[in-house]
């Protein structure tokens, strides 16, 4: 059990990537709670509940802070403590920068990037009073490497790793590490929208020839919450069976 007794909030794990990461989180000791708008959280929850687990859902938009302040009270107030922050949760508007409206850029701006800072922001200063926390956040491959049709997406996946290193020397000497995966190709709703020839294209660009599982992603993030990972800070885990090197 590598989070046991750990206090782990996963934003935008009512589905994908984040749902996993809560299931493998859950299943190494750790209470979990979902912070999401979609009411589907609640599914997520409850059954993991029923598996005898701790997992709590609550209906938050990151975008939102007053309503993260009062979630993150809300968390520290019922369990004592925030042991680990996951910002996973995220969006895209694919255009090319032609076709791109100005709110397509700024609505995927104010998920990618600044749901980022407000939720850090917010459960930063729990972490600094116990003196210890792990901040780990989602990038992408097309982040790092940037991508047709995603100029306000590769904007967005870029700047968490400029705040995560930049939290890394900050708050390093508190206790708290902060890190970012960057996942590559994986098969959620979000590349479920894709259409079958785009994404057939993709995989066969993969090295390891298969698409990504959210577990995957799940794995790394467990990985950099865990004791194991105490001395890894400011790192950008690449998870993306070997695409992009
Ligand atoms: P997904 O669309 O399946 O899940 C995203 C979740 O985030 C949803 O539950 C959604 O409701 C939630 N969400 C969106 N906006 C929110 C907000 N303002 N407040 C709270 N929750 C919000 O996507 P996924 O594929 O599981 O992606 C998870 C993360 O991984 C994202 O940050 C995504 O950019 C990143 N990522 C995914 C891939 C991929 O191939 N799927 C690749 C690289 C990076």
């Amino acid at each position: 059990m590598r989070l046991h007794d750990k206090v782990a909030i996963i934003t935008g794990a009512a589905r994908g990537i984040g749902q996993s990461a809560a299931e493998v989180f859950c299943r190494e000791g750790a209470t979990v709670v979902i912070w999401d708008l979609l009411a589907e959280g609640e599914t997520t929850a409850q059954r993991l509940r029923n598996q005898g687990f701790r997992c709590d859902f609550m209906s938050v938009s990151t975008t939102d802070v007053s309503g993260i302040e009062t979630a993150a009270k809300e968390v520290y107030d019922r369990y004592g403590r925030i042991d680990i922050l996951i910002n996973n949760a995220g969006i895209t508007r694919d255009k090319t920068l032609l076709k791109m409206s100005f709110d397509e850029w700024q609505q995927v701006i104010d998920v990618n990037l600044t749901g980022v800072f407000n939720c850090t922001k917010v459960v930063a200063p729990y972490m600094v009073e116990q003196k210890y926390g792990r901040i780990i956040c989602t990038s992408s491959i097309n982040g790092v490497h940037g991508a047709f049709g995603q100029t306000n997406y590769a904007a967005a996946k870029a700047g968490i790793i400029g705040m995560v290193r930049s939290w890394s020397k900050e708050l390093g000497p508190k206790g708290i590490t902060a890190n970012a995966v960057a996942p590559g190709f994986i098969q959620t709703a979000m590349t479920d929208a894709m259409p079958d020839e785009v994404r057939n294209q993709a995989v066969a660009t993969i090295p390891v020839r298969r698409i990504g599982k959210p577990d995957d992603i799940a794995n790394a993030y467990l990985f950099l919450a865990s004791d194991e990972a105490s001395f890894v800070n400011g790192h950008v885990l690449a998870v993306n069976g070997g695409q992009a090197l």
